[in-house]
């Protein structure tokens, strides 16, 4: 078996359950390989101290060696917060209002590319199989390639690919679409995507489509497919039995007895919707009063990304709009609103899920939305709750059985909640039972196996 090479920006110890549904993906890969997971380290080096020279840290995680790498101060600013969380995340989410394009960032992410690369090259085998994750690493084969690296090497992009006029507006668009051409195989979370990369290669590159995922441009061919990833359903329902879970499930049943839970879990982050949620909220208790005093909606937003502005802004605004609905409809002894600025603990997160009637996933644009999947795979089979689920989450494609909405359409989604509220126990639990037997299916184990096996087709 050919050792697996994982890259990604950020890289956990497969073997920690706060390190999340990706490392736990791929941890039984990377062991049975022998294998390695490539990133950086989370270390930033303060000016003075000196990254460059320092070695590429090597830890062994069980039979997974993980291999990380500090960056410098200016190398973060300009590959992290600039180019990938102020060009090419806001323009992949559709957001060219809040995207940094007059930015030199550039440099210093492909400087940071470039950088990765001399370090995995002199770590890799000839009969690696590289998979690179995400877009902060777009450039990480090309520059592998021009090292003369021959490993055969896929990328999975967890956003969303833009519409091609979108793409457009970011300068350097077709630089960075032709190093895509340097891997083997393109991943994208949904169909919806590969439609947007064909029509990209199309119009600029004048792509020939052979085969029915196979381009040819720039005298290279990539194979690109619909990979959805996946939740692991069982991990994530063990969880919800765990100690943890149990006892944080009856705390919150006691403290809102005779109430309807509404949950939104999400970062902070302006793809997510947050603003156009809490309105469509309070647009409910507007136009359905009956909901006044008996239903509460708790939205937890983690943290994220604190240095860059665009968050720090909406971290303001959703403080200001949970504040005007509880002030305008709360009462003494009911408060609409639990709206809270953290992460939840993962262990305590299928109780909140399991306490909540319904969940509000309605995202501006995602490219997947793994909440929408570990709220259903939470519920009880037997009295299941609602999704609310955006249109424009990659999960829309998938999970058609639940209750589909445009956020945007404040009115819509309002009308959406009240029929969510009001579903019949037949028709919920013919919409889990689809819904459950989806995530079960295209789990994240599915998602591994599927990704490799076009990989090394
Ligand atoms: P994104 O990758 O954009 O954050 P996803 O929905 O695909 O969005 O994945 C989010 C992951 O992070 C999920 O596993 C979810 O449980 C977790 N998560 C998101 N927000 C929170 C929060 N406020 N507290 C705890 N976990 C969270």
């Amino acid at each position: 078996m050919a050792r697996l090479v994982v890259v990604s920006n950020r890289v956990a110890d497969p073997r920690k359950t706060a390190a999340g549904g990706l490392a736990v993906a791929l941890g039984d890969a990377l062991a049975s390989s022998g294998g390695m997971w490539f990133g950086w380290s989370g270390q930033v080096l303060q000016a003075g101290e000196s990254g460059a020279d320092a070695p590429t840290q090597l830890h062994r995680a069980g039979a997974t060696t993980l291999a990380t790498v500090d960056l410098p101060q200016a190398d973060y600013d300009a590959y992290y917060l600039g180019y990938a969380n102020s060009v090419l995340w806001p323009v992949f989410h559709n957001r060219l209002d809040l995207a940094e394009l007059d930015r030199s960032d550039v440099d210093g992410y492909r400087r940071v590319n470039r950088m990765f690369a001399h370090r995995l090259a002199a770590l890799l085998k000839p009969d690696d199989v590289v998979w690179i994750h995400d877009y902060h690493l777009i450039p990480l084969a090309a520059e592998l390639r021009a090292l003369g690296c021959k490993q055969r090497m896929g990328f999975f992009l967890h956003i969303p690919v833009p519409p091609p006029m979108i793409m457009a507006a970011i300068p350097q668009h077709e630089w960075l679409m032709r190093s895509l051409f340097a891997y083997d195989l393109l991943g994208f979370q949904s169909n919806t995507d590969v439609t947007h990369f064909a029509r990209y290669v199309h119009n600029e590159a004048r792509a020939e489509r052979r085969d029915d995922d196979v381009f040819h441009a720039f005298g290279r061919s990539v194979r690109a497919r619909a990979v959805p990833i996946g939740i692991d359903v069982n991990e994530f329902q063990a969880l919800g039995r765990g100690r943890e879970s149990q006892d944080m499930l009856e705390t919150l049943r006691k403290q809102y007895l005779g109430q309807r839970l509404l949950v939104g879990v999400d970062r902070l982050d302006y793809s997510k919707g947050l603003p156009q949620r809490l309105r469509a909220f309070q647009r409910l208790l507007a136009d359905y009063p009956e909901n006044r005093g008996n239903t509460v909606l708790i939205q937890v937003a983690a943290p994220s990304r604190e240095m860059v502005n665009a968050y720090a802004e909406l971290r303001m605004e959703l403080e200001g709009i949970s504040g005007a609905v509880n002030s305008e409809y709360g009462e003494l002894d009911w408060t609409p609103v639990r709206y809270m600025y953290r992460a939840v603990a993962r262990k305590r997160l299928p109780a909140l899920y399991r306490a909540s009637c319904v969940a509000l996933v309605t995202p501006l644009r995602d490219g997947m939305n793994l909440v929408a999947k570990e709220y259903v795979a939470a519920q009880d089979p037997d009295d299941p709750g609602v999704l609310v689920l955006s249109r424009f989450a990659g999960a829309a494609e998938q999970m058609t059985q639940a209750i589909l909405v445009n956020p945007y359409d404040t009115q819509a989604v309002a009308e959406a909640i009240q029929s969510a509220l009001h579903m019949s126990q037949e028709e919920r639990l013919r919409r889990h039972r689809e819904l459950l037997k989806g995530i079960r299916e295209f789990d994240v184990h599915w998602w591994h196996k599927e990704f490799m096996h076009n990989l090394l087709d």
